[in-house]
């Protein structure tokens, strides 16, 4: 294949998830030219739709220990370096009815062999704590889960290793690895924008592609054994808890609650599906989630059922693990299979140079990052030690508010209130004012789409779930991009179709009644036309 552009570096990085993203820079601050391929905008796989949670690792304590310590350690870790990212809620291990009081202290001795610190919560304090919860739980400890911001954590850690000379290159799929006398000399990439070719020359690649793992090592030509398992989560419209809320139970669908921003978000289920972007959403998985929801929270399913969305989640299986153990077979449980991390090396096959980093949590990303970038300097002969534990990340300089997003709700008002220019604002629900949208808009360059500034703002997360401020954002982004009218309108057509893609399994009560007025505005009032399949080619 012809490429139209030639680029060389010591590594090539394959997946724009929070691995990747820290193997980008883990690897720039140890010196190394490296570069960064992903085929969508940056947090778009798993890391962009997962829960939420920056896990102390209690709910692995039990079942799955290599984990549950991996995700203390880096809990600690990631607080210290990057406390933008993190809403410190804390959490409960709370047990209800029909909980078995049995693994209470088989939970609290696996808890104290990792080191994860438990502290009793008497009933009457944590209803003063939690008016909202269920008063029936006979046993809560606190643990130190937080929630953590997926996207500003990527956006730090990619602005990290831009500024020591890393490049992301956003919108490019990796489509051939090559190789030359038993190792890899680099990849063919596809821009998938203009549909050119570039060609990346380098020493190694870091297959980091999450849950399309086993994909991006069959093109060198591996075999990972990946197990791909699909959750579901459901964003209700009220903030229900401030407090991270976890079944103190074996894990199970639907026994985790975190509150996010002015919302919290019920999960998850766990079902193997056969391929990566299987992102379905049964109907009777939301009924699991809203009548689990109910035994931590009476009557939380009378708040407004505002999202749902799926995440398949990369989980690493090889065969012989898996002897005297349930297959992990379509439509199973993949609960079994370990959230701890693997690094690969694909030697044996003659791509001496590629390796495959698998498994872990958005948690342990630093730690998974750590170890790949080891292997890949130790095949290098670098010596340069791994110091990502030490660095604090800085705070996206282009989302204004001192780099802040939208879980401090009130520093956006503030701005409001106080600036003094141009701030009119575009989204009610998340206060994203114009400045603030053509700020991420010309930071993103050409070709950026309203769901990648969804990503970078929480433009249309809300309530109205861009129902008020999708035609208004299109406007902007037209105005601010120099885009013809017709590429505004299929920018909106293609958003607003994304926004509902997420309501459909919903649609009841006040959604449905929310849904049929945007279904007025965008294709009635408006006459905003429905994409065309291809719009679709980057979800
Ligand atoms: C439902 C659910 C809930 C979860 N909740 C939590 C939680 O609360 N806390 C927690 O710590 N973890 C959680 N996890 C796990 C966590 O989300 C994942 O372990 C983590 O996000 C994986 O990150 P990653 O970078 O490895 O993969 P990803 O984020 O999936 O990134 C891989 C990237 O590779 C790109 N890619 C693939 N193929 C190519 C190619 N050929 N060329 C270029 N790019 C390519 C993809 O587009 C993707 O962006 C959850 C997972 C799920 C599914």
């Amino acid at each position: 294949m012809q490429a139209e552009t030639t680029l060389n570096c010591d590594v090539l990085v394959i997946g724009g998830g929070a691995t990747g993203a820290g193997v980008l820079f883990d690897l720039a601050q140890r010196g190394l030219r490296v570069i960064l391929a992903e085929q969508n905008d940056v947090a778009t796989g798993t890391s962009g739709r997962y829960h939420g949670l920056l896990h102390s690792g209690g709910r692995y304590a039990v079942r799955d220990p290599e984990s549950a310590r991996e995700c203390i350690e880096e809990n600690w870790i990631v607080r210290r370096i990057a406390p933008h990212t993190i809403e410190d809620t804390g959490g409960w291990f709370a047990a209800f009815p029909p909980d078995d009081p049995a693994y209470i202290p088989l939970w609290l001795e696996g808890c104290k062999a990792v080191g994860i610190p438990t502290e009793p919560v008497p009933l009457a304090q944590a209803l003063r704590e939690e008016p909202h919860l269920n008063p029936q739980a006979y046993a809560i400890y606190r643990v130190p889960d937080a929630a953590c911001d997926s996207f500003e954590l990527i956006h730090s850690l990619v602005e990290a290793a831009a500024a020591l000379g890393g490049v992301t290159l956003t919108y490019h799929r990796v489509c051939a690895i090559e190789k030359h006398g038993g190792k890899v000399i680099g990849a063919l990439l596809q821009n998938r924008r203009t549909g050119g070719y570039v060609r990346v020359h380098a020493h190694a690649i870091v297959n980091a592609a999450g849950p399309w793992a086993g994909e991006v090592a069959k093109l060198a030509g591996a075999d990972i054994h990946m197990t791909h398992d699909r959750g579901v989560m459901v964003a209700m419209n009220v903030r229900w808890v401030n407090t991270i809320i976890n079944r103190l139970a074996t894990p199970d669908d639907g026994d985790i609650l975190v509150p996010v921003g002015t919302v919290c978000v019920i999960g998850t289920t766990s079902v193997v599906v056969e391929r990566p972007d299987d992102l379905d959403i049964p109907a009777r998985e939301i009924t699991q989630m809203l009548d689990a929801g109910e035994v931590m929270i009476p009557n939380f399913r009378k708040a407004r059922a505002l999202r749902a969305w799926a995440g398949v989640r990369p989980l690493y299986d090889p065969p012989q693990k898996r002897a005297g153990e349930a297959e992990g077979g379509v439509g199973e449980d993949g609960r079994f299979i370990t959230r701890s991390f693997r690094a690969l090396s694909h030697a044996d096959v003659g791509a001496a140079g590629m390796l495959s980093i698998v498994g872990g949590k958005l948690t342990t990303y630093r730690q998974m990052a750590e170890k790949i970038s080891d292997e890949v300097c130790a095949y290098l002969g670098v010596s340069a030690p791994c110091r990502t534990a030490q660095t604090p990340l800085p705070k996206p300089t282009w989302l204004g508010n001192g780099g802040r997003k939208l879980h401090a709700l009130t520093h956006r008002l503030h701005q409001l209130e106080h600036a003094p220019t141009h701030n009119n604002l575009i989204c009610e629900c998340e206060i994203i004012t114009r400045d603030q949208l053509e700020t991420a808009i010309r930071a993103s360059g050409e070709g950026v789409s309203l769901d990648d500034l969804r990503r970078d703002l929480r433009l249309g997360m809300g309530p109205c779930q861009a129902g008020f401020c999708g035609y208004r954002a299109a406007g902007v982004l037209g105005e601010t991009a120099h885009l013809p009218p017709a590429d505004s309108i299929a920018a909106l057509a293609t958003f607003i179709e994304e926004r509902f893609r997420g309501n459909r399994p919903l649609l009841w009560g006040h959604q449905l009644r929310q849904a049929l007025l945007d279904e007025l505005i965008y294709r009635r009032a408006l006459g905003v036309p429905t994409p065309q399949p291809e719009a679709h080619a980057a979800d």
